[in-house]
């Protein structure tokens, strides 16, 4: 599964980012405000339970192994979800989201430790810098 952030300049983005690993076709996507920190920041509690219920599905009906986080730089969730100041630079920002990245893998191996996880932070051109 491909957890992605609703915001329209990255769907092409992690669209290519998928394509260029070949994933076309072969992938189940949630996409919500944030990515993971649409999942586990307190600001959007309302949202995480249609995730892992979602995320539960998937499972069943797709026999999903792994899930991809694609976190993005310039996130209004993030602003949101944390404040002004969690995003004020890229220092503070890449530190905001490799914590709500850490407590998505945390919560994820609590609830479906056979899945493999792999989560990330994508700037504006697309790159994706692995976040672990
Ligand atoms: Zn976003």
């Amino acid at each position: 599964m491909v957890l992605a952030c609703i915001d329209p300049r990255f769907q092409e983005l992690v669209t290519n980012y998928t394509t260029g690993r070949g994933l076309t076709g072969r992938y189940s996507q949630f996409t919500v405000a944030g990515a993971a920190i649409g999942v586990v920041a307190p600001r959007f509690e309302n949202w995480h339970a249609t995730f892992w219920d979602n995320l539960d599905a998937s499972v069943e009906l797709h026999r999903i192994t792994t899930v991809i986080a694609i976190n993005h730089r310039d996130c209004g969730a993030a602003e949101i979800a944390y404040g002004a100041a969690a995003v004020a630079d890229a220092t503070c920002e890449t530190r905001t989201h490799r914590e709500a990245l850490a407590e998505f893998r945390r919560q994820l191996a609590v609830r479906h430790p056979q899945l493999g996880v792999e989560t990330g932070l994508m700037a504006l051109d697309g790159t994706l810098e692995g976040i672990s």
